[in-house]
């Protein structure tokens, strides 16, 4: 039996999921990437949907260690979950 090939964490295996899954919740991607502030590489992305009445909610998510956090409402209202499970958000389970 060989070495088994270590799993990638679920941001990193279901990239292009999350991708899609944002996509299809309506979430539009910002152009920019930035420097992540827990791993420092370029890979920060962050994702709005405007809601009708909620005020929507922002994603940040850095695509190389994970980090993820989310905003949702609007002005004094608005709150920062982190760290945010953005799988489980997604439904993406991390075996699939
Ligand atoms: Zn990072």
């Amino acid at each position: 039996m060989g070495p088994k090939r270590p799993p990638l964490p679920p941001w990193l295996e279901h990239a292009a999921a999350v991708r899609k899954k944002l996509k299809d919740r309506g979430f539009k991607p910002s152009d920019r990437v930035q420097a992540c502030e827990l791993c420092d590489e370029y890979a920060e992305e962050t994702w709005s949907l405007r809601g009708e009445t909620l005020g929507g909610r922002d994603l940040c998510y850095c695509a190389n260690c994970g980090r993820s956090r989310s905003w949702k409402g609007a002005g004094e209202n608005r709150r920062v979950e982190e760290p945010f499970d953005l799988m489980t958000f997604l439904g993406i389970k991390p075996e699939a």
